[in-house]
């Protein structure tokens, strides 16, 4: 009886995040785990080994691979780490499947068991588990504070000795998990709140939050609750239709994507050409390809006289509460497999079926399969 739960260093020093927080360890012991971790694993998100009562500390992240019978990470692992792991381990957490072939196909040949919880399905029973809601919180909250950091101008209405200011204008574009926080929090600062997205049940939603929807006349609703693709022409409709909002905006966020395919191009350069001197644009979907022509992942830089900036790592700018909320996602995900002080995972549990990327030596997921050309 009993089982290992290692929890992964994550292999970028820019990724500050971790898969499990001090008040969860408990949780683990109680249901028979020995639970692993590498020193210093969760210093980045500011948590000394110390405040981890319960968990054993290896050296490196390699040997919590080798012991483990689970393992949760924030980001996909090294390749050594993978080789670390014994044959039927299980790997869960933020794995970025559709990106790296080679990647998927080693956890395969390793015969491990990858579980991305990107895949799991949007129902209501898997919300508690669904680490792109928590993590789209977190983004959509930091691009409003990016902005408002960026901006030349007061996000509130003030009234000071000599005047008013008038407040800053905000639009934001996709209005998902991340698009619904950002304007919460732009209003929240006090700032004019405009939106838009395609699927028209978020009109409600921006309403609800005190922001004004942009009617561009387009709507797109796809599979599975998202968006799809536009065609051609509802692209120059809805072009046609923003580039009035973006013209009269000092703060553009755009959080806009469609599953398995590149981010939509939707501010384009003219439009970028037509904006304020020293407004800013936040770009969310840089790493999908960018909403924002011209705008590089990673990068802050000027485009003509207006400021893009494409953050990435941006859940690391608070790893505290970032941290509490994947880990608890994790949990979440494993609590009902979890019984007697072992694991015994239910293979007909469609919740669990949909984020099984490899399982005994195969890559299993057809979606998977179709974007890495296998
Ligand atoms: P996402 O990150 O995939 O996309 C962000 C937003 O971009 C979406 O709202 C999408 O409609 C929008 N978008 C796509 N193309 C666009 C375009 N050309 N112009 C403007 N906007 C565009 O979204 P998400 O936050 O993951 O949410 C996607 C769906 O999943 C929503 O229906 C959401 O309510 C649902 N959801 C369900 C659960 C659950 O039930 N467990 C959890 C989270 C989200």
């Amino acid at each position: 009886m009993g089982w290992v739960f290692g929890v992964a260093t994550a292999p970028a020093a820019a990724e500050r995040r971790v898969a499990l927080v001090p008040e969860l360890v408990d949780r683990y012991r109680a249901a028979g785990a020995r639970v692993v971790m590498a020193r210093g694993a969760a210093a980045r998100a500011h948590w000394r080994d110390e405040a981890f009562r319960g968990v054993e500390f290896v050296n490196d992240s390699e040997e919590v691979f080798a012991a483990a019978d689970v393992v949760a990470c924030v980001m996909p692992p090294t390749d050594a780490e993978i080789r670390a792991l014994r044959e039927g381990t299980v790997l869960v957490g933020a794995l970025r499947p559709w990106e790296q072939r080679e990647r998927v196909e080693l956890l395969a040949r390793g015969r491990v068991t990858a579980l991305a919880l990107e895949l799991l399905p949007r129902v209501t029973r898997a919300q508690p588990m669904d680490i792109l809601s928590s993590q789209a919180t977190v983004a959509g909250y930091e691009a409003a504070l990016i902005a408002a950091d960026h901006a030349p101008k007061f996000f509130p209405m003030l009234t000071y000795a000599a005047g008013t200011i008038r407040p800053a204008r905000v639009l934001v574009i996709g209005c998902g998990v991340a698009g619904l926080q950002a304007i919460a929090t732009a209003r929240r600062l006090g700032a004019l709140v405009e939106a838009y997205d395609v699927r028209p049940e978020t009109r409600e939603q921006v309403l609800s939050l005190g922001a004004k929807f942009v009617e561009t006349g387009v709507t797109a609703v796809g599979e599975g609750g998202y968006a799809r693709e536009l065609t051609s022409e509802e692209q120059e409709q809805q072009a046609r239709a923003l580039a009035k909002a973006v013209a009269a905006a000092d703060v553009v966020i755009t959080t806009a994507s469609v599953p398995g395919r590149p981010a939509p191009r939707i501010v384009t350069a003219e439009m970028l050409a037509a904006m304020r001197p020293g407004a800013v644009v936040v770009d969310l979907a840089a790493e999908q390809g960018g909403n924002v022509e011209g705008s590089v992942a990673g990068e802050k830089r000027w485009v003509g006289e207006v400021l893009v900036i494409a953050p990435t790592f941006i859940t690391s700018r608070m790893p505290i509460h970032a941290s509490e909320m994947f880990a608890k996602n994790v949990w979440n995900f494993l609590a009902p497999y979890l019984a007697d002080g072992a694991v015994r995972w239910d293979w007909e549990d469609e919740v669990l079926r949909a984020c099984v990327v490899t399982h005994e030596g195969s890559v299993v997921h057809q979606r998977v399969r179709e974007w890495l050309g296998l």
